[in-house]
């Protein structure tokens, strides 16, 4: 479903991503590891298009984004219009919902304006998905009002409510008190196990990542260090900045 090569990724003289080769099969869960600053963050936005590569490429679900054969990296609204073809979404640290608009209209709206869908079917399907994430009662509330877990959650609901094939989650619960982190680990497990959907999540949650991925890939300084089954290379890594690593973070 998902295939980097060779991303190279420099801001100025500095290079951020050097050659970053990355695949996740459909219905995979893929958990970026590292250090901060190793690149997990940058790497998520090249493949959902929100930041330019210097190259490599970006293959989802068969297309490939964002530069064409002329070499010019595409319009935005052309970037728009792939992201939604190839079935790309993102869930971000500080949940970005809509301020002004009511929860459900947050997860209703993007659908009429970005999908097209009708509004009923729109309106239905985010009452389906607020009850999924526990939030049914919270429809008509502002976003404001509720816990950082409760809109985190709406951003979850929102970002799969187009049915998408591939969701990038950016340590999705880094922003959350300690007590809130739960609700969302569990939202996203779920997501996980039920819907098939193909994950790739940076987390500093190690616990979680191994519970949860099938794959970890463990990134430092812009390139990947080791990858392998989750279990394995956060129960067992084998290079020493991994073994450093994970062993920090336990
Ligand atoms: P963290 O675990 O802290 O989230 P990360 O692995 O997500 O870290 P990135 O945010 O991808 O790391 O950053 C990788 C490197 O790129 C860092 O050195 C960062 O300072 C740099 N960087 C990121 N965005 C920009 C930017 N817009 N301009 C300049 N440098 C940037
Ligand atoms: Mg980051």
């Amino acid at each position: 479903a998902l295939a980097l090569t060779g991303i190279v990724k420099r801001y100025g003289e500095r290079t951020v991503l050097d050659g970053v080769d990355l695949a996740a099969q459909p219905g995979e869960v893929v958990a970026l590891l590292g250090p901060s600053g190793s690149g997990k963050s940058t790497l998520l936005r090249i493949i959902d298009q929100l930041e330019t590569r210097d190259s490599g490429t970006v293959t989802v679900n068969g297309a490939e984004l964002g530069i064409g054969a002329t070499g010019r990296r595409h319009s935005e609204s052309r970037l728009a219009a792939e992201r939604v073809d190839a079935g790309v979404s993102m869930v971000f640290q500080n949940f970005a919902l809509f301020s002004h608009l009511s929860v459900a209209e947050n997860v209703a709206g993007p659908l009429r304006w970005v999908h097209g869908w009708a509004a009923d079917a729109a309106a239905a399907r985010a009452h389906e998905l607020l009850g999924r994430v526990g939030l049914g009662e919270y429809a008509d509330a502002a976003p404001a009002s509720l816990s950082g877990g409760q809109q985190q959650r709406v951003a979850i609901a929102r970002a799969i409510a187009a049915r998408p094939r591939l969701l990038l989650l950016d340590e999705p619960t880094s922003a959350l008190d300690p007590e809130l982190v739960a609700e969302v680990l569990r939202v996203i497990t779920s997501l996980a196990r039920d819907e098939g959907l193909t994950m790739v999540l940076a987390t500093h949650q190690l616990r979680f990542a191994r519970q949860v991925a099938d794959t970890a890939v463990f990134m430092a300084g812009g390139r990947v260090v080791e990858t392998g089954p989750a279990e394995r290379v956060i129960g067992d890594p084998s290079t020493p900045q991994a073994v450093t690593f994970m062993t920090a973070m336990n």
